[in-house]
């Protein structure tokens, strides 16, 4: 499926858990591929952001109206930042990169991500952002719903203990107020609302390839992959 605007470069969904470093992971094979890096995730961190700000999450309880009908006033970019060497994210206008990441927000992240027009306009974003391909994208649903022609998809797994302790390190190196079991018990709630939502649950494509990175380094996760990669282009060109 490669297209004919660019037709060395391919489009590489990642998927997978929460937490188990596929953003690390897409981030570093991008970079190597000289690919452009989307964290769709991010989008959807964003759009919970603003409905937070906005009032239309309170107490934890999403209005799904409430959240659809800020949609229209809501613009969401993506700048390169060449200190990080990847993209922040901007929320009309304001650098956002920081604040998705709070508890606050990850706890409100899946019943956001769970309603239909919020998908469906995200979805469309991406699929335009990956138009002239040579990207790599994370999330929960490239694979399957965004790009279900990707040339190569991989679904990324790691033991929930592992991918607790992950997130924790993460947050904690930046400053912010958090605890081991708070951190497992949102990493297990997402999983369980990504699998079970209506709308494109998490779910592993038929034709990804499974890494589960428990116990790998970061320097193994790339050999996997560059023996992978140079494996699928050669079918690719045959
Ligand atoms: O990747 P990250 O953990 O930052 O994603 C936050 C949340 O956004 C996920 O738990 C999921 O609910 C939602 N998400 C999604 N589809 C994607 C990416 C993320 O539903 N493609």
């Amino acid at each position: 499926m490669q297209s004919a605007e660019n037709p060395k470069k391919i489009i590489i969904a990642v998927d997978g858990f929460s937490s188990c470093g596929k953003s690390t992971f897409a981030k570093a094979i991008a970079a190597r591929l000289g690919y452009i890096f989307i964290d769709t995730g991010a989008m959807y961190r964003a759009v919970t952001l603003y409905a937070l700000d906005r009032g239309a999450i309170s107490s934890g309880i999403v209005d799904e109206d409430a959240v659809t009908a800020l949609l229209d006033e809501l613009t969401i970019d993506f700048r390169f930042n060449p200190h990080r060497g990847a993209s922040d994210i901007y929320v009309n206008g304001d650098l956002a990169e920081n604040r998705i990441r709070t508890i606050e927000v990850s706890n409100c992240v899946s019943a956001v991500s769970a309603i239909p027009e919020v998908r469906r306009r995200l979805v469309a974003m991406q699929q335009r952002m990956g138009r002239r391909r040579g990207i790599v994208m994370d999330g929960r649903d490239i694979g399957t719903t965004v790009f279900p022609g990707a040339e190569l998809k991989i679904f990324m797994t790691a033991d929930p203990a592992v991918r607790a302790q992950r997130r924790y390190d993460e947050l904690k190196a930046k400053g912010m107020e958090v605890s081991l079991s708070e951190i497992e018990e949102n990493v297990r709630s997402r999983d369980h609302a990504d699998m079970t939502r209506a709308v494109s649950p998490l779910r592993q494509a038929d034709d990804a390839v499974v890494l589960d990175n428990s116990h790998m380094t970061v320097k193994e996760q790339m050999e996997w992959f560059t023996e992978l990669f140079e494996s699928r282009m050669a079918e690719l060109q045959q």
